[in-house]
């Protein structure tokens, strides 16, 4: 049995799960976001109450938004200010009695689609978020890649899609990381919004948007297409660096599964190398990928440390 949080800037959710990875109790608390007490106590009561349940004190594992410091464990990006700076495993450890784990949300979502999702068996995933922003992670052979800065798999940040951008009489918006040019700002549901309302001079949500497209509306179906290739082409580049076997994807956008495939589509033509079957795929946990991987994490470490010492 394992239990596992998703901290989201919104909201706790936590999931009871039995070794054959079925939830057997699942719950959502909204977060607390500035009160490190408060956020302490809706992770103790939430285990208090399951180890009654269940009569049982299993390992914790959670997801969250954010990285963490390799050295020191410090949580070095998040949108809950409760926890920022703070050593969330260590510190959890020390108040729970019980080991925890602690790995990024998008690396979570990544773990859970190679170990059972639609990434089973195959050995480099990239899964990636297609939510509000744009996030990712990659799964190599069952572990985590990268490690050094405790940042990794945001293909959303660091490129320019300002060409693009121009090329579609868009004009630029700043992104959340200081630069101008970042996919993130583009390629989630805000940037569909952003793209619908350069084009049209009509502001709506990605709900709107997504619902005119289905009913061949010409504006939202320009938008859609325009949003399909700013995702193809960055997205192109990873397929070109990593050549994963599957790319999975989560967050709302992969719901829409034609706009997923378009995208699919996209990608392989622009990739150097011959994909005949689908990439992009929508994720099978593509709404609980976060909770699902943290739950899968004490089995990946130990199975880390059987590598190691074998
Ligand atoms: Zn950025």
């Amino acid at each position: 049995m394992q239990y596992a949080f998703d901290i989201g800037g919104s909201k706790i959710e936590f999931g009871v799960f039995n070794d054959a990875g079925d939830i057997l109790l699942h719950s959502k608390t909204p977060t607390l976001k500035d009160d490190r007490d408060a956020f302490i106590a809706t992770l103790s009561d939430a285990i208090s109450e399951a180890d009654a349940e269940f009569g049982a004190r299993p390992d914790i594992g959670i997801s969250f938004a954010g990285g963490l410091d390799p050295q020191t464990g410090a949580v070095i990006s998040a949108n809950v200010p409760a926890i920022k700076d703070w050593k969330l495993a260590t510190e959890l450890e020390a108040i729970l009695g019980r080991k925890v784990l602690v790995e990024n949300d998008a690396d979570c979502f990544a773990l859970a689609e190679a170990m059972s999702g639609v990434a089973k068996d195959v050995r480099t995933v990239f899964a990636i978020i297609l939510g509000t922003g744009v996030g990712g992670g990659i799964v190599y052979d069952g572990q985590f890649l990268g490690g050094r800065s405790g940042i990794r798999g945001e293909w959303g940040h660091g490129n320019d899609v300002t060409g693009s951008l121009i090329r579609n009489g868009l004009a630029p918006v700043p992104c959340g990381c200081g630069q101008t040019g970042c996919l993130d700002a583009w390629g989630g549901a805000r940037g569909l919004e952003h793209i619908h309302a350069q084009i049209s001079g009509n502001r709506i949500t990605s709900f709107d948007i997504t619902d005119a497209w289905r009913g061949n509306d010409e504006m939202a179906t320009r938008a859609v297409e325009i949003y399909c290739e700013l995702v193809a082409r960055e997205l192109a580049l990873m397929v070109n660096v990593l050549d994963p076997d599957c790319i999975p994807v989560g967050g709302g956008i992969a719901s829409e599964h034609v706009i997923i495939s378009r995208i699919d589509s996209m990608v392989r033509e622009r990739v150097l190398g011959r994909y005949d079957t689908p990439l992009v795929i929508p994720g099978a946990f593509a709404k609980d990928g976060g909770l699902r991987g943290a739950a899968m994490l004490h089995q990946m470490a130990s199975r880390q440390s059987l590598g190691r010492s074998s």
